[in-house]
């Protein structure tokens, strides 16, 4: 029997509808310097009408209402702030498809992504055009419009696409609403995102607006990120990584205000704006929460306000997540996802009925998978392991927001790459770990930067969680770097807190008393900055290399 219910499309348009009228009242506020620049979510939905006006009828953006149908993508070069808010929303809900470039990835890898994206307009931050030049001369001409966003010189934007447009007079005297595609198939393509190519050529990820749609909801949940209309968002994590970790969807869709630092990204400036914007709920990357933890212990800051923070993006390591329980009463989130699968997909959230100590153990582990999302573990002969919370094994996936293929280039299908799904289409994630049989995932490491020394797997992961635990370290890499007797064994890279001393021998004392032997590392560094990846994590490759130059004697 079919069901009496109507097969209504989940779209983008239907979110920034809601949310420009119902939460109309709401506010995003992009951090100038000094203070907040504020917008409500009434005026975002006008200027996103204006914005999807001038796209069509003047750039000629061509918008879809289905998978099959030809549909523009529009490129982002942008920081966190209002006007990426408004490409968010209005180019999906029109019909078109966003990408987001992530401006601090290397030129080459830009000028690729741009091109396997098929990317006809590029909206770029005024501060940002000189970097996008940059990689315009790798594809002169391949752009037909260039949008600058802000006041500044567009002088190097020069020869370098069709025609180059100021946002502000693009979108002046254009109409105040728009016919936004709410009955849009909900399959059909809404914003793309590559990966950051730490470990190959970055990989076009496709979202339909249904994913988004879901993925939205399941933030929302209590038994996930439980984000509702009272919350006001303070993302630290960059709108390019991975859909902007779909806050700024959320955000429309649950009405709760939204904080953007725009290209301010220093500890201070971002500690002075939970100060003053007052948020409840951010979300950034271990690494950043480590520096702002130096920046907070050090100075008298207010953050009252902010309860919760999401952490993800790479395994965060338990001290830290104490410390700000301990010192600042903010409570992390821990989640683990990846760029295919539409961001944050589990969450650490204990069970109730739970003692404190065991509350811990949950919540530093990466969490438990919504009900849409299936999860298995299988060994390297692809059988499957037990969630038996003991036996190890590859993490694999499948679901609705879980890619079952790469962009495969303008006009080509889409790629199944063996590597990196199965032959029955579920993701393998390249990430090794456990699985409690209620469900709650505990990563060991990545496949590829397991230590394998000798006949033994070290887990780079808990010797840098156990490496935390050590007061004077601010951020610790642990790496596989070669070795003549044992094949690899681990580097330990460290950087210090400015404000507390502590020399290499204690350190070395410190982790031997807490691993086994077998596990310590023998090659030690200690360095101002650990390199890190263009979304902030820790670039083991790179750590690597610079080893093997000699960087570290
Ligand atoms: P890239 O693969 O280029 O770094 P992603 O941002 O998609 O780009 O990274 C996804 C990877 O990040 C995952 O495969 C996993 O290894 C790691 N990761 C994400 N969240 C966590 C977490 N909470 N704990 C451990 N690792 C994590």
């Amino acid at each position: 029997m079919r069901s009496t219910m109507p097969d209504t499309p989940l779209t983008i348009a239907r979110v920034l509808q809601y949310g420009s009228t119902v939460h109309g009242a709401s506010t995003v506020s992009t951090w100038n310097g000094n203070g907040f620049d504020r917008r409500t979510y009434a005026e975002t939905g006008e200027r996103a009408a204006r914005l999807a006006h001038a796209l069509r009828d003047q750039l000629g953006v061509r918008t879809g209402t289905g998978p099959s149908s030809e549909q523009s993508v529009i490129g982002t070069f942008m920081w966190n702030n209002a006007r990426h808010l408004e490409l968010f929303l209005a180019v999906p809900a029109m019909g078109a498809v966003l990408h987001t470039l992530n401006p601090r990835m290397p030129a080459e890898q830009l000028a690729h992504t741009l091109k396997d994206a098929g990317d006809e307009v590029i909206v770029v931050d005024a501060d940002l055009t000189e970097a996008l030049a940059s990689v315009l001369r790798l594809l002169p001409r391949a752009v037909r419009h260039v949008v600058v966003a802000g006041s500044g010189e567009r002088a190097a934007l020069a020869g370098l696409a069709g025609e180059v447009h100021r946002y502000e007079e693009l979108i002046a005297d254009r109409p105040l609403d728009y016919p936004w595609q709410e009955r849009l198939d909900e399959h059909t393509a809404a914003t793309m995102c590559y990966t950051s190519g730490t470990t190959g050529r970055p990989k076009g990820v496709v979202y339909s607006h249904r994913s988004i749609y879901l993925h939205c909801f399941q933030m929302m949940a209590p038994s996930h990120y439980d984000v509702g209309q009272r919350d006001v968002l303070f993302p630290i994590a960059p709108m390019f990584h991975v859909n902007g970790w779909s806050i700024p969807h959320v955000a429309f869709l649950t009405g709760a205000d939204l904080l953007l630092a725009d290209r301010y990204s220093r500890t201070a400036s971002l500690a002075r704006m939970i100060e003053q914007g007052r948020p409840t709920f951010s979300a950034a990357v271990p690494t950043v929460w480590a520096s702002l933890l130096e920046e907070l212990d050090t100075h008298a800051y207010d953050t009252g306000s902010l309860r919760r923070v999401f952490v993800g993006g790479s395994a965060c390591p338990p001290a830290l997540m104490a410390a700000y329980r301990d010192r600042h009463s903010i409570d992390f989130l821990h989640g683990w996802g990846m760029t295919e699968t539409l961001g944050a997909v589990s969450a650490a959230v204990p069970p109730g009925g739970v003692g404190a100590d065991e509350e811990w153990a949950y919540r530093v582990s990466q969490g438990r998978f919504p009900v849409s999302v299936r999860f298995r573990l299988v060994d390297p002969d692809g059988a499957l392991v037990p969630h038996d919370g003991v036996s190890v094994g590859e993490l694999q996936l499948c679901g609705p927001d879980i890619t079952t293929a790469y962009h495969g280039g303008v006009g080509a299908l889409p790629v199944r790459p063996e590597g990196n799904f199965t032959p029955d289409g579920w993701l393998r994630t390249g990430d090794v770990g456990r699985i409690t049989p209620d469900g709650f995932l505990t990563l060991t490491d990545r496949v590829k930067d397991v230590i394998k020394s000798g006949g033994e797997f070290i887990s780079s992961v808990h010797l840098q969680n156990t490496l935390m635990e050590h007061p004077a370290v601010s951020e610790a890499a642990v790496v596989a770097v070669p070795d003549e007797r044992w094949g690899e064994r681990p580097l330990a890279v460290v950087s210090l807190r400015q404000d507390t001393g502590a020399d290499p021998e204690e350190l070395r004392d410190f982790l031997a008393r807490r691993v086994d032997s077998w596990m310590m590392p023998e090659r030690w560094a200690v360095v101002g900055e650990i390199p890190k990846t263009s979304v902030g994590k820790y670039d083991k490759r790179r750590i690597q290399v610079q080893y093997e130059q000699g960087g570290f004697d």
